[in-house]
């Protein structure tokens, strides 16, 4: 499945998470080491959003992170102190286009799922139906992952962690066995679950979530399978998710 990861902390530039460690996203997209049986690498598309001073930016596309040419670029000169990138492993039947690709974004928000929804669609037909007609004809891609965005941007106003733990439970009732590593930020808050894949943080004076180490520092901690992590200005915080 994909591998995702997001950063919090002192202004750093794009490529200090995607390009230059040993095990950075790039890294990860081809050569990936804790897939879970969930693909072998993460050619189907990448995306990466930073937060700025007017919002956050994104730069998507549909091809593999490593056969883009400009972004090594632009990644060495742009420096943000909030950053959610991602790289996917299509699910088999879903299309591979930008729109599939993570971070999805609304308002301040940047998202990212890795996993899978078991029984996708018809598992998700009655969460679906919960949902404004509108945000479903808007869906970036007739995705999992797009729906689940949109069923927790709808929970927001309840907070991000609680829309996300919210969000996992119901996907959970509906559709069993679903794979559910989450990642939302909007630049002052990390909220990150592990449901079925792996996850490690780097809590320093930043707090760095990615899916796998982006190198052998011994600060790099597991985080354990359900967790609810959240991290900002009062510290990292892991819970238990509960039993599935
Ligand atoms: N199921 C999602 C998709 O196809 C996420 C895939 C993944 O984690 N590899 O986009």
């Amino acid at each position: 499945m994909c591998r995702h990861l997001a950063y919090l902390g002192p202004p750093i530039p794009l490529s200090a998470l995607l390009f230059d460690p040993p095990h950075g996203l790039s890294h990860q997209s081809w050569a990936p080491r804790d897939m879970r049986g969930g693909g072998t690498i993460n050619a189907d598309g990448f995306g990466v959003g930073w937060h700025t001073p007017a919002g956050p930016v994104r730069y998507r596309r549909a091809t593999p992170l490593w056969s883009d040419n400009t972004l090594p670029g632009l990644a060495a000169t742009i420096a943000s102190g909030s950053v959610l990138a991602a790289v996917r492993s299509a699910t088999v039947g879903m299309p591979v286009t930008e729109g599939a690709a993570a971070p999805f974004a609304d308002g301040p928000w940047l998202f990212s799922h890795n996993g899978v929804v078991r029984g996708w669609p018809q598992s998700m037909a009655k969460p679906a139906a919960t949902l404004p007609v509108t945000d479903l004809l808007t869906l970036d891609a007739p995705t999992d992952s797009a729906l689940l965005w949109a069923l927790i941007r709808s929970r927001l106003r309840d907070g991000p962690a609680e829309a996300v733990a919210a969000t996992v439970a119901e996907v959970e009732r509906a559709a069993p066995g679903s794979r559910l590593n989450l990642l939302l930020t909007d630049g002052t808050t990390i909220v990150a679950t592990t449901a079925g894949h792996a996850l490690s943080v780097r809590d320093d004076d930043f707090v760095l979530v990615a899916s796998e180490p982006l190198d052998d520092h011994p600060a790099w901690r597991a985080v354990d399978d359900r967790t609810l992590l959240v991290a900002g200005p009062s510290g990292l915080h892991l819970t238990s998710l509960g039993d599935a």
